[in-house]
């Protein structure tokens, strides 16, 4: 058993960042680029419309003011393309985004169509008055945002919302950015059925299964839900040699002392080196992690189990499995762990003598600033306690009942 303080070093010092993966555009949303996107096309690709109207040689719109009179020699629409050539005293009629033909250099609005001759289409008339006529107007000319070949999006660019649109316009289809961290979830327990099942006596709904997904996604880590490894050791090393191709594999209930938990010595099995088992925390003294080398040299694979209990899973998540998947994903420090902060204590709260104890509580702003209080709870298995707590009561292992008014140590689970 180890102090808690050592167990959260082993995990910092354990984790390294994943070097950057090639992987498709929409998997890198959020993250950073480790290389620049280069464009495969110019953008306009071509001198693309952008009024409805007609296309217009600038020549026949020499003097100004006066209304030009064009026959009209195609129609066309965006997607339509023509051989034709717009020659002298000739036009087309356009919509926004199409490519101007040859010959053709502006667009004069359809809104300038005079003498009813808006609607006319190709074989017709038009009459054109447009008093301001600017050569090129109304075109936006091919490669004018950026041209083939220019690095559109550089290396530690984050891809946002228009990122991933400019990389989409550009061709990248794939980019190398960031890794979304692979994290594999198992859940062991016989008496475990899947949470759309209703359970007969003795059983107990998968809470843990859909829990640490939801905390995986949360952190912008990419969840693996492997369901149910029962408790039969042939089930569980299955699961757990599938779960080690990922990043991470998080593995919950059969670590603690009782009969059935065998998934230490399976993890030994599958080649899993023990870091440490079992930390002074209320709740999650059983909490186990370890390290599983890759025999191609690439990163290894960082297995935790958690405690089968809920509450004390998920707080074990929140200490130690949320600080691996931040490292791993090359996330900056001040991200690794929740934040921490120093609250006024808003009810009273027993400490433990022999291990810190976190507590679920509401958070709310007093007179003197934050106030944390407890939260009705039972205990380890009791997720109602946990679920809208905005954070966790840190008690140091003193023994004391902390009193109301009391400053105390909490971790903010509100925080985006
Ligand atoms: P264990 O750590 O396997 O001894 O399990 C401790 C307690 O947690 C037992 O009451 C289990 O039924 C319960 N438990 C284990 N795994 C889960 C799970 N995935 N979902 C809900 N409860 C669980
Ligand atoms: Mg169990």
């Amino acid at each position: 058993m180890i102090d808690l303080a050592e167990a959260i070093a082993l995990v910092e010092r354990t984790a390294q960042p994943l070097p950057p993966r090639r992987q498709r555009l929409m998997d890198a949303v959020g993250r950073r680029l480790a290389a620049g996107v280069v464009a495969d096309c110019d953008s306009p690709p071509w001198d693309r419309a952008m009024m409805d109207g007609f296309a217009v040689r600038s020549a026949d719109f020499a003097v100004p003011g006066e209304i030009v009179e064009l026959d009209v020699a195609v129609d066309l629409a965006a997607g339509d393309v023509t051989g034709l050539e717009i020659r002298p005293g000739t036009c087309a009629r356009i919509m926004t985004g199409a490519p101007i033909p040859a010959g053709a250099d502006a667009v004069v609005p359809v809104e300038r169509a005079v003498d009813g001759t808006a609607g006319v289409h190709a074989g017709g008339r038009v009459r054109l008055a447009e008093p301001k006529f600017r050569p090129g107007q109304h075109v936006a000319r091919q490669a004018a945002a950026f041209a083939r070949g220019r690095e559109v999006l550089a290396a530690g660019t984050a891809l946002g919302a228009a990122e991933v649109g400019l990389a989409a316009e550009a061709g990248a289809t794939h980019v190398v950015a960031e890794p979304r961290v692979r994290v594999a979830i198992v859940s062991t327990g016989s008496e475990l059925v899947a949470c759309d099942a209703v359970p007969a006596f003795g059983q107990t709904r998968n809470s843990n299964g859909p829990m640490l997904t939801a905390a995986v996604s949360l952190l912008g880590a990419e969840p693996i839900p492997l369901g149910l490894a029962g408790d039969k050791p042939e089930a569980i090393r299955a699961l757990v040699a599938q779960g080690l191709a990922a990043d991470v594999l998080v593995l919950s209930g059969g670590v603690s002392a009782g009969d059935l938990d065998l998934v230490p010595a399976i993890f030994a099995r599958c080649g899993v080196e023990q870091v440490f088992h079992k930390v002074r925390l209320k709740p999650g003294k059983p909490v186990w992690f370890g390290v599983r080398p890759r025999s191609d040299g690439g990163p290894p694979t960082l297995v935790f189990g958690l405690p089968g209990n809920p509450a004390s899973s998920l707080v074990c998540f929140e200490l130690f499995v949320r600080p691996a998947i931040m490292i791993l994903a090359a996330a900056g420090r001040d991200r690794w762990h929740l934040p921490r902060e120093r609250a006024e204590l808003g009810a009273a709260a027993k400490a433990a003598a022999d291990r810190p104890v976190y507590l679920p509580c509401r958070m709310a702003y007093g007179p003197q600033g934050l106030v944390a209080t407890p939260q009705p709870w039972t205990g380890s298995s009791d997720l109602l306690g946990l679920a809208g707590a905005a954070g966790l009561v840190a008690l140091p292992a003193d023994g004391r009942v902390h009193e109301p008014g009391e400053e105390v140590e909490i971790l903010r689970r509100d925080a985006p």
